[in-house]
């Protein structure tokens, strides 16, 4: 017989609610996701390609334990899949499906972002071939990549079951996700920076560079006047829904700073127009890899610039920096309230004290950035008094570099009146905040706007 040798692929015509397709799997594990309502027939004939001679076995118990986690992905009580594969590929094909693997549930990345990942830039089309090539759909999620502009491209399945599956997923994904470590809402695309130490100007005059990890934000502050500025105005899509990973960051840092270093003074601030501990940051790693290449030749200082509580996993590497180090932790407000209905997607209040507190204990260097002043309690000078003892306040009107301009232009007003809180929301506010601080703090530890962050 020709399937002496050959293995065996047992099959199954999955069918849960509307769905309905073929699973096959060797002895090994599972080699084949059909489409939404194609006959055997495509099973049969990918079959006689990939696994010529081999009988096909319809088993419903040897492929129940796939059936079980696709039906609880259809379910949306799951989002990766634990079962082995048993696929075979081309080694290009091989990095183009474990690349897919990695895109996060209820996320997309274009066949360029593929490219860029398996360090195959020009590679799109091949890319393109190795994803329609891709025999175990939704396992292996090829529906998660889409063209440019976010248009849905060709799929085995169809379009139909890709947009049915895409859709499925964005309900599911979690409003939590940064706690995971996750983008939220973020679409995320990996770019490859021409240069990443930029010059200080404006605001940041008093530092030779700034340095943003990432370009766009997930935190998506509802003030936050980066969205006015070409960086974001030049791009589809809602500043806080898309993130450009910078990749090949860390080699460009080294570069670069030892070019810097040998003309004089480098002060690098942390980052201007992004926040350096993105969620994605807890997988990407890209800030902690620049962090690394200051700790081997450091920089005469940094300025840290964060709301997030990731930056204490940096500990380590901040303490080799000592006295050239100084982290800022954003605490705008001591209300857990006004934080959601300013920066929803911020990390909590609390979480950011604790970092702080962490940070403080390994003798890093600390500051609090009431920035912008939100409204506050009475008390939130006491709550900051026992981790931190120097404080910078800033605001709309001398913070975001046109008097207040490009703040109005946010109609950020509304949502003082929308809490009836208006008497916030004006130059004079921050003064409510610093007469309370000094009660607490020594004026000389009390900063006001670029005077804060200088380094
Ligand atoms: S964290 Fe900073 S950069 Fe990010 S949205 Fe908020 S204000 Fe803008």
């Amino acid at each position: 017989m020709k399937s002496e040798n050959k293995p065996t692929l047992y099959w199954f015509l999955l069918k849960y609610k509307d769905w309905n397709f073929y699973i096959a799997s060797t002895s090994k594990g599972l080699v084949f996701v059909g489409s939404q309502k194609k006959p055997f027939g495509e099973l049969s004939e990918w079959a006689k390609k990939r696994f010529q001679g081999s009988p096909l076995v319809e088993d419903e118990e040897k492929l129940e334990p796939y059936a079980v986690e696709i039906i609880e992905y259809l379910e949306g009580k799951r989002q990766t899949f634990t079962v082995p594969f048993d696929y075979n590929g081309t080694v290009f094909q091989l990095a183009v499906w474990n690349a897919l693997c990695e895109i996060p549930y209820g996320q997309t990345r274009t066949y360029s972002d593929i490219a860029n990942y398996i360090n195959k830039p020009a590679a799109v089309r091949a890319v393109g071939a190795a994803i329609g090539a891709n025999p175990v759909l939704i396992t292996v999620p090829c529906h998660r990549v889409v063209g440019k502009n976010g248009a849905l491209t060709g799929y085995r399945g169809g379009l139909e079951m890709k947009t049915k599956l895409l859709d499925m997923e964005r309900q599911g994904s979690s409003s939590n996700d940064w706690k995971r470590g996750l983008p939220m809402k973020s679409e995320l695309f990996y770019k490859k920076p021409k240069t990443i130490l930029n010059r200080g100007t404006g605001f940041l005059s008093g530092y030779t560079h700034s340095l943003n990890p990432y370009t766009g934000c997930s935190f998506g502050c509802s003030y936050c006047y980066v969205r006015q500025m070409p960086v974001s105005l030049f791009r589809e899509g809602e500043w806080g829904n898309w993130i450009d990973v910078k990749y090949g960051a860390a080699a460009l840092l080294g570069k670069e700073l030892r070019r810097e270093k040998a003309k004089g003074k480098v002060t690098i601030f942390m980052s201007s127009s992004t926040d350096p501990y993105q969620p994605i940051e807890h997988k990407e790693k890209v800030t902690r890899s620049l962090l690394e290449v200051m700790v081997d030749d450091p920089p005469d200082f940094l300025l840290v610039q964060t709301r997030s509580p990731l930056v204490s996993r940096d500990i380590d590497l901040l303490q080799h920096l000592k006295d050239r180090v100084r982290v800022s932790i954003t605490i705008e407000t001591d209300s857990e309230t006004i934080r959601k209905h300013f920066t929803p997607e911020a990390p909590p209040i609390q979480a950011r004290f604790k970092a702080l507190q962490k940070l403080a204990e390994a003798g890093i260097p600390t500051q609090v950035a009431i920035a912008p002043v939100l409204p506050s309690g009475e008390y939130f000078p006491d709550k900051l008094k026992p981790f931190v003892n120097r404080i910078c306040i800033d605001d709309y009107f001398m913070g975001d570099g046109s008097g207040g301009k490009r703040t109005k232009k946010l109609g950020i007003e509304k949502k003082y009146a929308e809490l009836g809180l208006e008497e916030w929301y004006g130059p004079q506010a921050y003064k409510k905040v610093y007469k309370r601080l000094l009660n607490r703090f020594l004026k000389k530890q009390i900063f006001i706007s670029q005077s804060g962050f200088e380094p």
